[in-house]
């Protein structure tokens, strides 16, 4: 009797405690997220600000990867087919649109019929470039970064009606850091003497319009290397704008600067990083926030 009794309470606790021990388990990740990761909603992201952006939206619903290989340069890639079938498992396909990504038409259809294609620009007001067409680089703005992050919330709502609290909670604390990002810009920008720059290739149109700023650039649209005029163009310029830092990216090969710094004694040079594929930024954690903090540290320094 007592002994049964014993035995009773003794088997409630032991199941109580693996009752417990599984909740916990099924807990871990996030309450609300699927506790298997084969059920994580697969989205693919052209480049980085698209990958950073739609795991910060996305959080442990979503298993996301990036198309462009590491080392690669956005603006002249092309994917082989064996990068293209990657995307076939995909549910979503994040890109940054403007024209950035030619070759999106062509993952697309390698992609499923029902795929999710979210163009992260969709809806934002396009500058012209200086060679003409429209510029892409509309990440390198926090503002329409919201934008980006806007779109990207919708669509995984779209897919998965089931995440839309865990999506539209994410999306309002990432959208507060961005925010944040914008007023920290704007508030140092604001005090500096100079403003004018000189960026490594056109990058920057966007964040200059929203900051006040005056960008020059050495490379023009989507050239891969200055021509004559070009360096000629930004020596006249360093000079006359007391310009004394001009931007390298960690990204390309600075040997182009070279011709300006040899021929502008004492100009030294950063780097102001246009986020296209930022080396290893993966592995070492970096964010999209983060590397906008290092570029404002940057032309802090050049606009003294
Ligand atoms: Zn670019």
């Amino acid at each position: 009797m007592i002994r049964t009794k014993y035995i009773v309470i003794a088997a409630i606790v032991v199941v109580a405690l693996l009752a417990g021990t599984a909740a916990l388990t099924l807990m871990t990740p996030s309450t609300t997220a699927p506790s298997m990761t084969s059920e994580k909603i697969r989205v693919i992201a052209t480049f980085f600000p698209m990958y950073d952006h739609t795991k910060n939206v996305g959080g442990d619903r979503v298993d996301v990867s990036i198309l462009l290989p590491a080392g690669k340069e956005i603006h002249d890639w092309d994917p082989t087919p064996e990068q293209i079938r990657q995307v076939a498992l995909a549910k979503v396909v994040v890109y940054n649109g403007a024209g950035l990504e030619p070759f999106i038409d062509r993952v697309l259809q390698a992609a499923s019929p029902n795929v999710v294609a979210v163009e992260a620009s969709k809806g934002i007001a396009l500058l012209p470039l200086e060679e003409g067409g429209s510029d892409f680089h509309t990440w390198l703005d926090p503002i329409l970064a919201k934008q980006q992050v806007l779109n990207i919330r919708d669509a995984l709502i779209s897919i998965d009606p089931a995440g839309k609290a865990l999506y539209e909670k994410n999306a309002a604390e990432y959208l507060a850091k961005l925010d944040v990002l914008d007023a920290k810009i704007k508030n140092a920008l604001a005090k500096t003497q100079k403003k004018e720059f000189v960026a490594f290739h056109e990058a920057f149109s966007y964040f200059a319009k929203r900051y006040g700023l005056t960008q020059h650039f050495l490379l023009e649209g989507l050239a891969e290397e200055p021509g004559p005029d070009d360096i000629i163009k930004v020596i006249d310029i360093v000079k006359k704008s007391d310009i004394k830092i001009i931007f390298f990216e960690p990204n390309l090969d600075p040997e182009a600067l070279t011709k300006v710094t040899e021929a502008v004694p004492g100009i030294k040079t950063l780097p102001l990083d246009p986020i296209e594929n930022p080396v290893d930024a993966v592995r070492l954690g970096k964010t999209y926030i983060g590397i906008m903090e290092e570029n404002l540290n940057s032309l802090l320094l050049a606009l003294e």
